[in-house]
C-alpha cells in the first residue's frame, strides 16, 4: 500500500500493517484489533485458490457463488468470535464495514455474501446501516443521491434499516420525509450526521438521535446501551472553549498527503485537546530544508525555515528511503540547538540519532544503513530480530516490550517503567556506538528486553528541555481519551506548560549504582528480576490495548489562576506536570480544552 495513494499504513499490535480505517475502530471503540479483522478481495481469493489446492473441493468447478460468498461469510463469522476488549469474552455486536460506493465492481460479491449473511442469521440479528450523502446545490439538500443509492441496495436484496446522511447543515425535515418515504424507512430512522464544530461531537449526535436505542431495537437486544457520554462530551466541549493555539511543525516528505500521517495527526489533535490548546499543525517539507535547495531554489528554501521556525515545537515523524531525510537532520539539529520541543518517531529517532553523532561525538558522516550502505559510521543499522538473509517479512512488526529508566524522562512521561508500543521498522541504534553516546551525554532511556536495541533516545535536562524519540509508533496507541504521553508531553512542552522537575526522579549520585547502570549501560547490566517479572505481568495483563495503566477518566484538566488552564492529572495519571500555578482538577471534573483547524475526516 503506497502512502501516497492509501494514506497511512496502520499497524495493529500483532503486526497486522492494515487500512487507515481499523485504527479509526481501535480508536473511537477503544478495542484491539487483529489482522484478521482487515478483510481484503486478495485474502479471500487466496484462501479460496489454497483450499482448491489440497482438494477441499473435492474437484467441483471453484465459482465466485457459492465458494467465494461462502469464504467471506465464514471468515466475518470466525473473526466476530475473536475478543477485543482486553477480556476473553466473545464480543456481543461485530460490526461490519464495507466501504466504497453501492455500485462498485469490486464490491458486489461482498453485497451478496452479505444479503446471505442476512438471510442466514435472520434480520433480527442484522442491522444494516447505509451511510449517504446529501450534497447541497443552490441552498437545496439533494436527496437524490440516497435514493439511487437505496434503490441499488434493494435490487441486491439489501434494503437498509437505517440512513446515515452526511450533509453540511442538519438535514431537512423535507428532505428527511422524501428520504424516509423513497427509502422505505421510518423518518426517525434517518439520521442527520452534519458537520460539527469538532469530530469529538458525532458521538453525540448520534446519541441525540437515538442511534443505539435504533440499532438494539433492530437486534432485539434486551440490555439497552448508555444514554449518556459525559467524558465525550467534557472533550468535546473543551476543544471548542480552547483559545490558544499551539503550533507543531510535522517535518517529513509527504506533506502533500497527509492522511499519510494520520494516526500522527490525531495523536496530536488529542494531546492539544487535553492540553487546552487549538492545534495547528504546520507541514513542512524536508526536502526544501536541504541545503541543495538553497541552491537551486532559495526562496522555497527560505519560506520553509521560515515555517519552520515559527513552530512551538517539532516533529519528524516515521518514513522509509533517503529522501528528505537531510532535511530532517537539519530539523533535529534546529529542535536541539534553539532548544524547542522535539519528537522524534521511529525514523524521527535514527534522524536524532544521527544528528547527535554528527553534532557531538564528531562523526561527521554519521548516518543509517538503509541511506549508506557502505558509510564509515552507520550509527543506524540493520538489525532483523529474524534471519538477516530472508529479503521479505523481516520487519519488526507490531507490539513490543520496552523497559524505561527510572528517573528519565520517558519514565517521567509514561509514569510507568515497562511499556508495550507497537513498530514497523527494520533499522536500529549501532550497539557499537552506545557507549559514546552516553559520555557526551545522549540517553538511551529505554530498551528492548534483551537489552540490545534502543527504544528511546532522550536528552537530559541540562542538555535540552524536552527532546525526546522513540523507534517504536506511539501514534498507533493514542485514544481520544487517553492521549500518548510523547504526545502529550510535546505539546505541553510546546505550549510552555510542562515542566520536569515535578516529581522528576533524580539518577542516584553512585555511579555503580544498577540504575545507573541501567541507564548508561543497560546491554552489560541485562534486566533485573524486578523487571523480568514487570514485563510478564504487562504481556499477561488485560488491557485495553495501549499497554498503559492509567486510566483515561482520570485525565482532568484544572483551570489555573488568571484563566490559565493546565493539565492536570490525578495521583494514578500518566503525566503530571504543570505550571506552577495549577491548583488541581476543576471542581465540574470537566477538561476544558481546543479543537485545532486541523479538520477530522473520520
Ligand atoms: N526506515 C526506517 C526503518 O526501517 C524507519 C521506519 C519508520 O519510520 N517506520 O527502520
Amino acid at each position: 500500500m503506497s502512502p501516497y495513494e492509501h494514506g497511512e499504513v496502520y499497524v495493529l499490535n500483532d503486526g497486522g500493517e492494515v487500512d487507515l480505517d481499523l485504527g479509526n475502530y481501535e480508536r473511537f471503540l477503544g478495542t484491539t484489533l487483529t489482522k484478521n479483522h482487515n478483510l481484503t478481495t486478495g485474502k479471500i481469493y487466496q484462501s479460496v485458490i489454497t483450499r482448491e489446492r489440497r482438494g477441499d473441493y473435492l474437484g467441483k468447478t471453484v465459482q465466485v457463488i457459492p465458494h467465494i460468498t461462502d469464504a467471506i461469510i465464514e471468515w466475518i463469522e470466525r473473526v466476530a468470535a475473536i475478543p477485543v476488549d482486553g477480556t476473553d469474552r466473545q464480543p456481543d455486536v461485530c460490526i461490519i464495514e464495507l466501504g466504497g460506493t453501492v455500485g462498485d465492481i469490486e464490491s458486489m460479491v461482498f453485497l451478496e455474501a452479505l444479503r446471505q449473511l442476512e438471510y442466514r442469521v435472520g434480520t433480527d440479528n442484522f442491522c444494516h446501516v447505509h451511510v449517504s450523502l446529501a450534497p447541497e446545490a443552490g441552498g437545496e439538500q439533494k436527496s437524490k443521491p440516497t435514493q439511487h443509492a437505496v434503490r441499488e441496495l434493494r435490487a441486491v436484496g439489501l434494503p437498509p434499516h437505517i440512513i446515515f446522511c452526511r450533509s453540511e447543515r442538519p438535514l431537512d425535515r423535507n428532505v428527511m420525509k422524501k428520504i424516509s418515504q423513497f427509502c422505505m424507512v421510518p423518518p426517525s430512522h434517518v439520521i442527520s450526521v452534519h458537520n460539527v464544530s469538532n469530530i469529538m461531537f458525532v458521538p453525540l449526535l448520534l446519541l441525540e438521535q437515538h442511534v443505539p436505542t435504533l440499532i438494539f431495537g433492530q437486534l432485539k437486544r434486551t440490555t439497552m446501551p448508555v444514554d449518556d457520554i459525559p467524558e465525550w462530551r467534557n472533550l468535546a466541549m473543551s476543544i471548542d472553549r480552547a483559545a490558544e493555539t499551539v503550533r507543531i511543525a510535522m517535518v517529513g516528505k509527504y506533506t502533500e498527503f497527509t492522511d499519510a500521517y494520520l494516526s500522527v495527526n490525531k495523536s496530536l489533535y488529542y494531546a492539544a485537546s487535553h492540553a487546552n490548546r487549538r492545534l495547528e499543525i504546520v507541514w513542512v517539507d524536508s526536502v526544501n530544508l536541504e541545503q541543495k535547495m538553497q541552491a537551486t531554489r532559495p526562496e522555497v528554501f527560505e519560506a520553509e525555515w521560515k515555517k519552520l521556525a515559527a513552530a512551538d515545537g517539532i516533529l519528524v515523524p516515521g518514513g522509509f528511503g533517503n529522501r528528505g531525510v537531510e532535511g530532517m537532520v537539519l530539523a533535529a539539529h534546529y529542535a536541539r540547538k534553539k532548544k524547542i520541543p522535539y519528537l522524534g518517531i521511529c525514523l524521527g529517532m535514527q534522524v536524532a540519532v544521527i544528528e547527535y553523532c554528527r553534532g557531538e561525538l564528531g562523526l561527521v558522516t554519521a548516518n543509517s544503513e538503509e541511506f549508506d550502505r557502505d558509510g564509515t559510521d552507520n550509527v543506524i543499522m540493520y538489525m532483523p530480530e529474524i534471519d538477516p538473509n530472508t529479503m521479505g517479512g523481516n520487519m519488526r512488526l507490531g507490539a513490543r516490550t520496552t523497559i524505561i529508566a527510572r528517573g528519565s524522562l520517558a519514565h517521567y512521561l509514561y509514569g510507568q517503567t515497562v511499556i508495550s508500543e507497537r513498530h514497523r521498522h527494520r533499522y536500529e541504534v549501532n550497539p557499537k556506538y552506545i557507549d559514546r553516546i552516553h559520555e557526551a551525554g545522549g540517553r538511551f532511556t529505554g530498551v528492548d528486553e534483551t537489552c540490545q536495541r534502543m527504544e528511546i533516545f532522550e536528552l537530559p535536562e541540562e542538555q535540552h528541555p524536552f527532546y525526546i524519540a522513540s523507534q517504536f509508533h506511539p501514534e498507533f496507541l493514542s485514544r481520544p481519551l487517553k492521549p500518548s504521553p510523547l504526545f502529550m508531553g510535546l505539546v505541553l512542552a510546546a505550549s510552555k506548560q510542562f515542566s520536569r522537575k515535578v516529581r522528576h526522579e533524580k539518577l542516584p549520585e553512585d555511579s555503580s549504582h544498577p540504575l545507573h547502570n541501567f541507564v548508561w549501560n543497560p546491554k552489560a547490566h541485562g534486566l533485573s528480576e524486578e523487571t523480568k517479572v514487570e514485563v510478564e505481568a504487562i504481556r499477561a495483563k488485560a488491557h485495553d490495548g495501549t499497554g498503559r495503566d492509567s486510566d483515561a477518566s482520570s485525565i482532568t484538566a484544572a483551570a489555573a489562576a488568571g484563566g490559565r488552564r493546565s493539565f492536570v492529572t490525578t495521583p494514578k495519571l500518566f503525566i503530571p506536570c504543570f505550571l506552577g500555578e495549577s491548583e488541581g482538577p476543576s471542581s465540574s471534573g470537566q477538561v476544558a480544552s481546543p479543537i485545532g483547524p486541523l479538520g477530522e475526516h473520520e
